[in-house]
């Protein structure tokens, strides 16, 4: 239903959004999530963005932003994209070993490896400088001891990128340091948190007891601190705007559907305004959040650190609030049928939640904004 300029969209781009739009229809919305991994993983979608010399497609989060929402717009999104080829894939590609990007980027180009990110700590939300997961040198190896909230896809995950900090900047500003936690390593344990969420991917809390990681787990420098995270927070960000954009427009593409024929005086219902408007107001914002959504992409994929990082938390809140209301006024679109399993919008009211929550809550990037950009004093 968007429509794509080729002044705005490249040719390649655009072909790529019909390859991956038909390959999302041809699973719908009753997808299976592995399946649809390994079929994406082959194609060559999910590494689109990792260096070519790995396996990967030799583009950037423009590309692999554009697979998200396309997959998500055919009602069959893949969260762990937003955690496997781009934070991860990317902080490994930008700041790890050889070693490293020979064992993991291959795998995690044709998705036959995964890998999810774990920052999240039940004391530190928000505000992860509080995070207290430590990591203790204990001759070459490390030794990390901590927990976690709300990992996804941990059971899936070959491994789990873990966001520490060593034992001498245990307090203060956080200066992370980032280890890959094999799945079956000792002492590294999921268990899962029950969500009221219909999704194929699961959340779990991890627990760190004495888990011991050759010298080789860190990845890149132990001092490279906030720019290492930072290199795969910002697509985290756009990866998370292109999830959004995706289910608001599954949403809002089932809702016009639906009023084009669902009739109950002379006219459709699509013919009432007050029908009409607020999905014509939705995809308006949908859009707007596309562009910036490519906007913030672009800036990433130039080398922009600092310009995507303003870009990129303004095109998830973007994404996030056109989603949420796209998802809202589609179920109200479908009367009591919005409401019932078999068109199975309702469930993506509480899904639609989750983009305005995570990775970053709406309120800290508004905190971000009213800082960064508007230079207005801080409150915390
Ligand atoms: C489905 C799902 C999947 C997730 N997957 C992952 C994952 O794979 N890896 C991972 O590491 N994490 C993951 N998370 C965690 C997610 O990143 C956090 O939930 C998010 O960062 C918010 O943290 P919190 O839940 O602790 O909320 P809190 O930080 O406790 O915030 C609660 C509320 O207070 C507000 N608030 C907090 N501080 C301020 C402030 N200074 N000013 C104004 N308002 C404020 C917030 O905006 C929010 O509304 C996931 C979460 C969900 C729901």
């Amino acid at each position: 239903m968007m429509s794509n300029s080729s002044i705005i969209e490249s040719e390649e781009h655009t072909a790529l959004r019909a390859a991956v739009a038909a390959l999302g229809r041809r699973h719908g919305r009753g997808y299976d999530r592995e399946t649809l991994w390994r079929e994406a993983g082959k194609l060559g979608y999910l590494g689109v963005n990792l260096p070519e010399e790995y396996g990967g497609g030799g583009g950037g989060i423009a590309e692999l932003s554009l697979v998200l929402e396309e997959l998500g717009g055919a009602g069959c999104p893949l969260l762990l994209m937003i955690v496997s080829p781009a934070i991860c894939g990317t902080v490994i590609s930008r700041f790890g070993t050889d070693e490293q990007k020979r064992q993991w980027l291959p795998g995690l180009a044709d998705g036959t490896l995964t890998m999810a990110f774990g920052i999240t700590e039940s004391d530190a939300g928000s505000n992860s400088h509080r995070i207290t997961t430590t990591a203790r040198r204990d001759g070459d190896d490390w030794v990390l001891n901590g927990r976690k909230v709300f990992i996804s896809g941990v059971d899936i995950a070959d491994a789990t990128l873990v966001v520490g900090r060593t034992e001498d900047a245990r307090t203060g500003r956080l200066k992370p340091c980032l280890f890959i936690v094999p799945r079956d390593t000792e002492g590294f344990h999921h268990s899962l948190i029950e969500m009221e969420l219909q999704a194929v991917e699961k959340q779990f809390e991890l627990v760190l007891d004495d888990v011991r990681l050759p010298a080789g787990a860190l990845v890149g420098d132990e001092d490279a601190g906030l720019l290492q995270l930072f290199a795969g927070l910002n697509p985290e960000r756009v990866m998370t705007a292109a999830f959004a954009l995706g289910m608001g427009r599954y949403a809002l593409d089932r809702a016009v559907e639906y009023a084009k024929t669902r009739q109950v005086w002379q006219e459709p219902i699509g013919a009432h305004q007050a029908i009409a408007h607020p999905l014509a107001q939705a995809h308006i914002e949908l859009e707007l959040a596309r562009l910036m959504m490519r906007k913030a992409a672009h800036l990433y994929d130039a080398g922009d650190d600092t310009g995507a990082g303003e870009a990129a938390n303004m095109a998830k809140y973007a994404a996030a609030e056109a989603c949420v209301r796209a998802v809202d006024q589609a179920v109200h679109t479908l009367g009591g049928n919005g409401l019932t399993r078999e068109y199975g919008l309702a469930s993506l009211i509480t899904a639609a939640r989750v983009a305005r929550i995570a990775p970053v809550s709406r309120e800290m990037i508004l905190n971000y904004v009213s800082h960064q950009s508007l230079g207005l004093p801080k409150s915390y």
